[in-house]
């Protein structure tokens, strides 16, 4: 596996899809270009699927062609409509519109004319192996299969049997219909393959009408044609399955688009399988399929991530046939570039240490101007209400610091962020010796943290005024394995589960002109990280999320090395 890494230049040069797009184009194979997207709607999208997404949106996009978004629901036992709403509602926010949406179960009355008609023609028989004997009659990598007994059904025998398969006549697993390829065929993908089963089960559209439902080999292909998709992009693990999509459209004489395989995303310290995902889940390691530690879309966005910064990632870490394991710092760079750009600060304390300014006239209250964002001066700036007796973070003050601490200690001073300097003259602790009061003076000379006598303070920390500060809890998140990659390690995923994923701050104060802030929003917590407000938010208790911290903390520990 290769690394993209943070510090890699990421040119982003023309991708070998969007070359044979542009060949197709050029030498007029097609006037159009019409891509889809087709999620199976078992589990909520992840940023593996962005990938997917930007992919198939991107290219009709960049083209002026057309994507549909195609729901391949052809397992009703895992299929579920809230599956199919939040793939909508986060292809949306993604900032993507589909051209037309299809399920792939609109299509199974044409798919069940179509397995006749490959009956008819000799090429699919009805098998009554069960499904453990047609695996164990498959044959391996160096030996052919072994043919069905029922491969040489007559045509007759194999439509009244599908017929009956159809109309319910059979148990679940008792029968399935086969194509009739080549049992020794070094691709084990032609072996014979299933195109229908049995099984009883209520799907999400078709409710029972259907007791056979196609296997995906029999859908996809077929799906693609009917919708005359003309690049049908998927990932690598399909490569070995084209020549089937491609023998069904050759067998049944329909548009037969082209299949084109690209590797897919793989991300450090993340997993990423709906598979698992829904373990999570259901076994309540993390709390749903939106919980801010999860990578699905709905994770990240209640997380505080950007659909920009989302679709900035996809673009550098580009396409190619080769599967690597992207750095999950990437990503998390893409998104502070963004928020960079774009996020309001403000100040909060998450672990405060009050502080009681002696000199200040008691009661006084005085408002200060912050700038809101200085990457952006359109942002403007705001007032925020400063008094004597403020918050400061616990980590901002040390009674015996090292020498190169530069923020608040006993004797001496420290900036406040648009506000004065102060200097500590006393430290109150209670009776078992913990700080729980800094006694200080400020300089009312030094408004606006300039000093007009040149006086040189190194350290600008930031405050909230007590009696104006909103209450928080703020939920401090760190990666949910303790592994960047699970590939090769023994054991189940579930023993690499960080267990300090989730961090809670119950007692944070932030500054008033959050009170106003609705779920969604973000902003810098200036000299901390990135926040979201989450939508646990009551009227009482704002919740706000750490989206991601303010610099590079991997970064920083390599350079060290
Ligand atoms: P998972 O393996 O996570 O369950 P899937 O492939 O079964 O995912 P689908 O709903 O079938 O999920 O995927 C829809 C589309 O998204 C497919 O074209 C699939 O190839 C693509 N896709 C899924 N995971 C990734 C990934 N990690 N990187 C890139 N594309 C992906
Ligand atoms: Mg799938």
């Amino acid at each position: 596996m290769s690394n993209v890494s943070e510090n890699s230049e990421v040119v982003v040069p023309k991708d070998f899809i969007r070359k044979i797009v542009e060949e197709d184009l050029a030498c007029g194979k097609h006037q159009e270009i019409q891509t889809r997207f087709p999620p199976e709607p078992n589990g909520y999208l992840h940023i593996g699927h962005a990938k997917s997404i930007c992919l198939n949106f991107g290219i009709a996009q960049q083209y002026r062609g057309k994507c549909n978004l195609r729901f391949d629901d052809t397992n009703p036992s895992k299929e579920e409509d809230e599956y199919v709403e939040s793939i909508q509602e986060d292809i949306r926010w993604l900032g993507f519109e589909w051209d037309k949406k299809f399920f792939a179960s609109d299509y199974f009355d044409q798919l069940y004319e179509w397995a006749v008609q490959l009956i008819r023609s000799g090429k699919a028989y009805v098998c009554d192996l069960s499904a453990e004997e047609i695996r164990r009659t498959r044959g391996t990598l160096r030996e052919p299969g072994i043919e069905s007994p029922y491969r040489n059904r007559s045509v007759e025998e194999n439509l009244d049997l599908f017929t009956r398969m159809k109309n319910g006549e059979f148990p679940d697993g008792s029968h399935t219909l086969r194509a009739k390829i080549d049992m020794a065929s070094p691709n084990i993908n032609l072996r014979d393959p299933v195109m229908y089963r049995i099984m009883r089960a209520t799907h999400h559209r078709t409710g029972d009408r259907w007791c056979i439902y196609p296997m995906y080999d029999f859908t996809h292909g077929q799906s693609d044609s009917i919708e005359h998709i003309t690049h049908s992009l998927c990932t690598l693990e399909f490569e070995n399955h084209r020549p089937l999509y491609d023998w069904f459209c050759e067998n049944l004489g329909i548009y037969h688009p082209r299949q084109i395989e690209f590797a897919r995303l793989n991300l450090t310290y993340t997993v990423m399988s709906k598979r698992r995902l829904l373990q999570l889940v259901q076994e309540g390691h993390v709390r749903g399929w939106d919980d801010p530690r999860m990578p699905t879309i709905s994770g990240l966005r209640r997380r505080g991530y950007t659909p920009e910064a989302i679709r900035r990632f996809c673009e550098k870490i580009g396409i190619n046939k080769i599967e690597s394991l992207v750095d999950l710092q990437l990503l998390e760079a893409c998104l502070r570039d963004h928020l960079n750009a774009t996020a309001p600060r403000v100040m909060a304390v998450l672990k405060p240490l009050k502080v009681v300014l002696t000199n200040w006239e008691p009661g006084k209250v005085e408002m200060l101007e912050a700038v809101n964002n200085p990457e952006n001066p359109d942002d403007g700036t705001r007032q925020i209400p400063f008094t004597g007796e403020l918050y400061i973070e616990q980590d901002d003050f040390m009674e015996n610091p090292p020498k190169k601490y530069f923020r608040l200690q006993p004797g001496k001073e420290v900036r406040l962020r648009w506000g004065y300097y102060i200097r500590c003259d006393e430290v109150v602790k209670d009776d078992a010796g913990n700080i729980v009061e800094l006694r200080c003076t400020y300089d009312p000379a030094t408004r606006g943290g300039q000093s007009p006598d040149g006086r040189k303070v190194k350290g600008t920390i930031h405050w909230v005024s007590a009696a104006h500060a909103i209450d928080a809890e703020v939920r401090i998140y760190n990666n949910l394995l303790t592994e960047p990659s699970l590939n090769d390690l023994p054991g189940d995923f579930l023993d690499y589960i960080n267990p300090n994923s989730l961090e809670v701050l119950t007692h944070c104060k932030l500054e008033p002109s959050l009170a106003s802030a609705e779920p969604g929003f973000r902003c810098q917590f200036e000299r901390l990280g990135y926040f979201c407000l989450d939508s646990d938010s009551t009227p009482e208790q704002k919740v706000f999320n750490r989206t991601v911290t303010l610099k590079d903390s991997w970064a920083k520990e390599m350079k060290k090395q």
